[in-house]
């Protein structure tokens, strides 16, 4: 059976980059009836372990990414996190020991450094001469009573090489000699991710280790850790790291600020910003950050949109099929099609995968979708009246496409909800600063506003007759109205919202705006 695992250190939050190797890993184990399991490397974790793991579950579970064993839904290899297995890899190095694939080596940093730079100094690859390792127990008790303490190394070969065909790279080829005698226990008895990850694999049965390629380099001590304690070897599959927007780096959180140079990186962070505003969302927050996955929940996109984006970005089914349903993923996914090269992360290409799969969402869907970010944003309260639910319908009609995302309604819609506009102070004194806009307002009060039936027909209608009696154009009403009733310049239809906010708001909020703009500055 197909068993393959994604291995997060509990950081705190979810890396694009890192989902994006964790959906491959699903897809394979899926794809083959196998089994997929996460594993906690946590062996260099000072802070809480379990709420800095908290964000990764959950941004698993929002994308629907399930694991059959590990934290939380256990599994018989409990436990699953690295840090509640150190007896087992202590085993595991005492095993090393006893075959002489390992020593203990009682060299001091500083006699490390030394050999070091002779090395450099001498123009040849550095390679530990071995002077302080210790062969018999006497050697051992010679070190110690100079004061050394040892660590373990592994005593690597230094000839021959090592051909792994990989996957997705095909054949590599490494050289021993360029390998170094990579330590496995520190001197206070922990031990290094590098064994750890080994025995897990075995322990936990893994047939596949699909990871990203940073690791590639760490394959050949991890196959001499294998071979020497007998362990039969996984197949392994590197796989290409996400790349920044428009450059060949590995992707980075931390340099959110170079992104945000970037159009289109920068339109998606600040529309996320917006709707974050309006959720009191604290927006300086770490996970903020389109690098990470919480910012794309938070904000409202659909986790179908993501998934699919995340599966292109390295994969691709033939030069033309860009959407697929979960299931299509499941079917089709292969190694073999993974590219080689690392894929650019570009938001761009997310926005209208989203833009997408919102369009295809139903009616009923998006309002019940939409419904939590409202009453986050403390417009709407639990329970939900039907009659707000009818509103917010009307609203989403009124509003179509221009919700790219869940938390749009905030963006465009608000305004529905509360009992006065947020006016836009700046729109309201470029609109509605004109005496003669402002009396226009008024008149449009006591006249199209009275229109029956109140409906976005009935008002256009009523308006065209209005602005023609008054020898005025459309324009000259419609913007400063929008802002009198909105509070803003942009959003849905303006005779929608009118016909949807009804004669009174609509007359209570005319009158309010021009309130408000005739007010002497200062
Ligand atoms: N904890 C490692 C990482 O996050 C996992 C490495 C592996 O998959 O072997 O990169």
């Amino acid at each position: 059976m197909v068993r393959t695992r994604f291995a997060p250190s509990p950081t705190g939050y979810l890396h694009i980059g890192g989902v994006r190797t964790a959906l491959f890993c699903w897809l394979f184990a899926r794809r083959h009836g196998g089994q997929f399991l996460l594993r906690i490397d946590d062996t260099d974790v000072q802070r809480n372990v379990e709420a800095a793991l908290a964000p990764i579950l959950h941004g698993f579970r929002w994308l629907g990414l399930d694991w059959d064993e590990g934290p939380e839904v256990g599994g018989p290899h409990a436990p699953y996190f690295q840090s509640q297995r150190q007896h087992r890899y202590q085993q595991a190095v005492a095993e090393l020991l006893a075959r002489g694939a390992a020593y203990r080596d009682y060299a001091t940093a500083e006699e490390l450094q030394a050999e070091r730079e002779q090395a450099q100094a001498e123009k040849r690859p550095f390679l530990y001469s071995r002077r302080f390792m210790a062969e018999t127990p006497a050697d051992c008790a010679r070190f110690e009573a100079q004061g050394r303490q040892a660590v373990v190394r592994l005593k690597m070969p230094r000839e021959g090489s090592l051909v792994i065909n990989d996957l997705v790279r095909g054949e590599v080829v490494f050289e021993w000699a360029r390998e170094q005698d990579h330590v496995v226990q520190r001197a206070d008895g922990t031990c290094l991710y590098h064994l750890a990850s080994v025995v897990d694999d075995y322990d936990f049965q893994i047939t596949h280790v699909i990871r990203a390629e940073e690791h590639l380099s760490n394959t050949p001590r991890q196959v001499f850790i294998a071979q020497a304690l007998g362990y039969p070897l996984p197949a392994y599959a590197h796989l290409p790291y996400v790349a920044e927007p428009g450059s060949k780096n590995k992707l980075s959180k931390r340099k959110l600020d170079k992104y945000l140079k970037q159009r289109d990186f920068a339109q998606v962070y600040e529309h996320g910003l917006a709707i974050a505003r309006a959720l009191r969302l604290e927006a300086a927050a770490e996970t903020f950050n389109p690098v990470v996955v919480d910012f794309y929940e938070q904000v409202g996109y659909l986790p179908e949109a993501l998934l699919n984006y995340l599966l292109l970005l390295g994969w691709s089914l033939d030069d033309k099929t860009e959407f697929l349903t979960r299931e299509q993923m499941i079917a089709n996914f292969s190694l073999e099609r993974v590219t080689r090269a690392s894929a650019s992360f570009d938001p761009k290409k997310l926005w209208a995968f989203q833009d997408h799969y919102m369009q295809q969402l139903p009616l009923a869907e998006k309002v019940e979708r939409m419904l939590p970010y409202l009453v986050r944003a403390g417009l709407l309260s639990r329970p939900v009246k039907e009659e707000d639910r009818a509103l917010l319908e009307r609203v989403v009609i009124a509003c179509g496409e221009r919700l790219k995302v869940l938390g749009d309604i905030l963006n465009y819609g608000d305004f529905f909800f509360r009992e006065w506009p947020e006016y836009d102070m700046g729109a309201v004194a470029k609109q509605l600063g004109k005496q003669r806009a402002r009396e226009l307002l008024l008149r449009f009060v006591e006249g199209p506003l009275e229109t029956e039936p109140f409906t976005a027909e009935a008002l256009e209608q009523a308006m065209q007759a209005f602005v023609a009696a008054e020898g005025v154009k459309v324009g000259d009403v419609i913007h400063a109205l929008r802002v009198a009733v909105t509070g803003k310049t942009i959003g849905p239809g303006l005779y929608d919202c009118l016909a949807i906010l009804g004669r009174e708001a609509c007359r209570q909020r005319i009158v309010r705006a021009v309130e408000l703009a005739g007010k002497p500055v200062g």
